[in-house]
């Protein structure tokens, strides 16, 4: 029997979620308060109804009681001997020669998934450097990129607490713009609504103010990853982002996949950080370590497919819209904790970051539509004889995201969905 089987027979072969995957969530079923389980096949293993079974003991059980609370905060402040444990011991319970135990599951499509953790603080991003040169080249065609960009991974903080589970609906904001050509703005609802294809990064220990932490540490101090859509209104981001950058633009929602790829599942899919092009300065010392550079980046190959109404009317399917990868990260996920503390900035369990959109340099890897219908002057034809230079009310979007490496299990990340409805009326 292969030790990549699972009695959990769903799990076998299954795209996202077999037993070499493990994510951590916080579901509920029925009229049950939210707790935490863990993704394996097409079902649930409920972490707390085997607590109660007796089946975890040690680093594995503390784990699991830390998690009581119907989040992953806890679990995450433990860090990464408790999650290998619980990983070890979920491993020996679930594979194919364990006893099953299918009292313990829940089938996922009778469950609905939560926000896994109390979000304390969110920080996106602007890693992905094909999206910022290819941004950059609408407004700055000969020097797309500003002159901070290779030396300090860019971000801005963000806002928690419109931060929703993936399926959540996605309401189109009303807001502010200035028409073109036009010297006042007006008020209405955004008419250049936007995907932004991102990873997220769930934050575990962290660190005590003033207190940061070394890169060469920064890896230990990752939870796992989810998918991230980092939602925009392009019209309303263009008037008010100077000078201190996105505001209204950015924080009505961001849609997250609900379950946690943890750092141990995707360890095999760690690879090498691109070599810098000849002419790009070396990183300052604070965001450089060999072993980071060597095995510090991920290769996940991330999709965007488009759902629109007329194509749900002809029974059509959603037609992609990116493919891409994460190796197009200029700095690693722990080059962006290194420098988020590097000041003495408190990062706490449960804390989220996005990387920026993950585009490619070539059409058909755009990770946002900015990119896609070029700022809106080219736009996109649909099979259902739609066009699309922005997302229009009912248009679903849908991330997902694989891992494949020869010799292991391939692993995904479920899906991050979102659809648009009108904006409010009545202001
Ligand atoms: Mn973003």
């Amino acid at each position: 029997m292969s030790v990549n089987h699972s009695w959990v027979t769903s799990a076998n072969g299954h795209a996202d979620f077999p037993l070499h995957n493990l994510p951590l969530g916080i579901f509920s079923h029925g009229q049950q308060a939210p707790r935490s389980g863990v993704a394996i096949g097409e079902q649930i293993f409920d972490l707390q109804a085997a607590r109660q079974a007796g089946l975890f003991h040690g680093l594995a059980l503390e784990a699991v009681e830390a998690s009581l609370d119907g989040s992953l905060n806890g679990l995450f402040a433990l860090g990464k001997a408790h999650r290998v444990a619980l990983r070890e011991r979920l491993l020996e319970l679930l594979s194919a020669a364990a006893t099953p135990r299918p009292e313990l599951l829940h089938l996922a499509s009778d469950c609905q998934l939560h926000v896994p953790a109390k979000i304390g603080d969110y920080t996106d991003f602007y890693v992905g450097i094909n999206h910022a040169e290819n941004v950059g080249k609408l407004f700055r065609p000969d020097n797309p990129l500003l002159p901070n960009y290779k030396h300090v991974p860019i971000g801005y903080h963000g806002r928690a607490s419109t931060i929703r589970a993936s399926g959540a609906p996605v309401r189109r904001p009303n807001g502010q713009t200035l028409a073109a050509g036009a010297t006042e703005p007006t008020f209405g609802p955004s008419q250049r609504l936007d995907y932004e294809l991102e990873l997220g990064i769930w934050m575990g220990p962290g660190n005590p103010l003033g207190e940061a932490i070394a890169i060469g540490q920064a890896g230990e101090h990752i939870a796992g990853y989810c998918l991230l859509n980092d939602w925009s209104a392009r019209d309303i981001q263009a008037w008010e982002y100077q000078p201190l950058g996105p505001f209204l633009a950015k924080n009505f929602i961001t849609t997250i996949s609900p379950w946690v790829v943890t750092a141990e599942a995707l360890e095999p899919f760690r690879c090498a950080q691109a070599p810098r092009p000849a002419g790009d300065p070396q990183p300052l010392a604070y965001l450089l370590d060999a072993a980071d550079q060597a095995h510090g980046a991920l290769d996940i190959e991330l999709e965007v497919l488009l759902l629109t109404p007329g194509l749900r009317e002809q029974g059509l399917p959603p037609e992609r819209l990116t493919l891409s990868n994460s190796q197009s990260m200029y700095w690693t996920p722990a080059q962006l904790i290194a420098h988020h503390s590097v000041n003495g900035c408190q990062l706490q369990p449960g804390d989220l970051f996005g990387t920026g959109t993950l585009s490619g340099a070539q059409p058909g890897q755009f990770g946002s539509l900015l990119e896609i219908s070029q700022g809106g002057k080219h736009p996109l034809s649909l099979a259902s004889g739609e066009t699309r230079r922005f997302l229009e009310d009912g248009d679903e979007i849908i991330l997902r995201a694989r891992c494949s490496r020869p010799g292991f299990a391939s692993i995904g990340f479920g899906e991050c969905r979102g659809q648009i409805l009108p904006a409010p009326a009545g202001l």
